[in-house]
This record gives C-alpha cells, structure tokens and sequence, in this order.
C-alpha cells in the first residue's frame, strides 16, 4: 500500500471539539513509521471517497450530527469501505451517528449500524476528564468528555475502555464500542494526540504492518495524563 488516505469527514460540522486533530496525528506518527500518509477533508456537500483506508468522524452539537448523518446516508460509501476493511475512529456524535440510533434535537433517528449500539438521552451532561483502561491495548486511555447522550451496546459490539474516572457511555463503567476496524468513544482530546498508541494501532489495521517503538519524547511523556485544569 503506497500512500495511507486519512479521511476527515465534514470537519466543518464535526470539528467543534478539536477531534480534527485525529488526521494530524496519523500523518505525523505515519511520518515517523515511514508511512506516506495524505488527508482528504470531505465536506456535507461532497461524495464520500470510496478509497479511504482510515476515515474519522469527530464531535459535534446536535443540529450539525444531523447534517452529518443526512450526508452519510444520501450514499452507502462508508458502510462499504468498512465492509471492505477500512478504519474507522468515530467520536462522540460521530460514535452516536455510527451506532443503531440515538437522539438529537428531541428526535431519535436512525444511524448507520456500524456498531451494535443504541444511544438515548441522560438525566445531565458528562462533562470533564476521563481516564479509561484500553481493552485492545495495554494502556491506559485519557480524554476529554462532553456529551448529553448515553450509550448501551448490543451483543454485536465489546466496550473500547474500562472507565476508572469519568462517565464514558454514561454509566462510569465502559467507554466507547468495538467491532473489528470501527472503533467508537466518547473521549475528545483529541485522543489521539493523547494516547499517540492508538494511533500507532490504527496505523498498523489500516497497513497491516506491525511497528516497533518510536522516540516521540513528547508524546510520551503526556501520554495517557489527564489534563488537570
Ligand atoms: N450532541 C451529542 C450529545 O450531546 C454529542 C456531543 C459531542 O459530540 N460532544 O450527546
């Protein structure tokens, strides 16, 4: 595989709380493993490629979820570059929209059933640091949470994280839902300018090629640390 293709989708819309830095730190960590990466910002008005090997969806206010979700099912783009083993890190709205259905705006709505799980709206917002033990990596996971919504999972799909600080999907036990290549969290950060190793991981699904440790004295050293405000 020659070049890695990171697409954004609808920044625009899904950029609120930073989750568009998830692009950057694939391409400077791709940058590190040798990996020639290339980043393709896709707005609601324009066709999703069918070509990307990681897509990423990020978090957003209600209205503009909805949008996304309007543009993602004009089309079955993302379903089939999933099928086809794609990478997907959806956060937040984007984990919502990439789930059965949830809430916005006082309407459920269906979504785009790349994960087994529902999401519904809680009793208050969870807002504040989350700290989350990885259940793929040996790791623990820090990020940023701001979400009204909560979210159960189905058999179809297994948590992303154990929450040892924070509410996660809203129950302060698990964060975030796994299947395969599609990987969905509540955590902003972005996450993975937080836990530079999961960037690592999705690098390694999406080129199939393993990677040795890398000197990254920054990131390692605030990797992982919840921010303290
Ligand atoms: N609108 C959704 C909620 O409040 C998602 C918020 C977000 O992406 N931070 O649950």
């Amino acid at each position: 595989m020659s070049t890695i293709r990171i697409v954004r989708i609808h920044n625009e819309l899904l950029g609120t709380y930073g989750d568009q830095g998830n692009a950057e730190v694939l391409a400077f960590r791709g940058k590190f493993h040798g990996i020639s990466t290339t980043i393709i910002d896709v707005t609601y008005e324009d066709p999703l490629p069918r070509n990307g090997n990681i897509y990423l969806l990020g978090g957003a206010e209600d209205a503009a979820q909805l949008l996304s979700l309007e543009a993602l099912k004009r089309e079955k783009t993302l379903e089939g570059a999933i099928a086809d083993g794609a990478v997907l890190l959806a956060v937040c709205a984007g984990f919502q929209i990439i789930g059965n259905s949830f809430w916005a705006d006082g309407q459920q709505v269906g979504g785009l059933s790349l994960l087994d799980v529902e999401s519904s709206p809680g009793k208050k917002r969870c807002v504040g640091e989350v700290k989350a033990k990885s259940l793929i990596l040996n790791l623990e996971l820090s990020g940023f949470e701001n979400h009204s919504g909560i979210t159960t999972l189905n058999s179809g799909a297994k948590a992303f994280a154990r929450v040892s600080s924070g509410n996660g999907n809203g129950d302060g036990h698990f964060d975030g839902a796994v299947a395969g290549n599609v990987f969905g969290t509540y955590m902003h950060g972005p996450i993975l300018a937080r836990n530079p190793q999961l960037a690592d991981l999705l690098l390694t699904r999406a080129t199939g090629r393993a990677f040795s440790q890398i000197n990254d004295p920054l990131a390692t050293k605030y990797a992982g640390i919840a921010r303290k405000y």
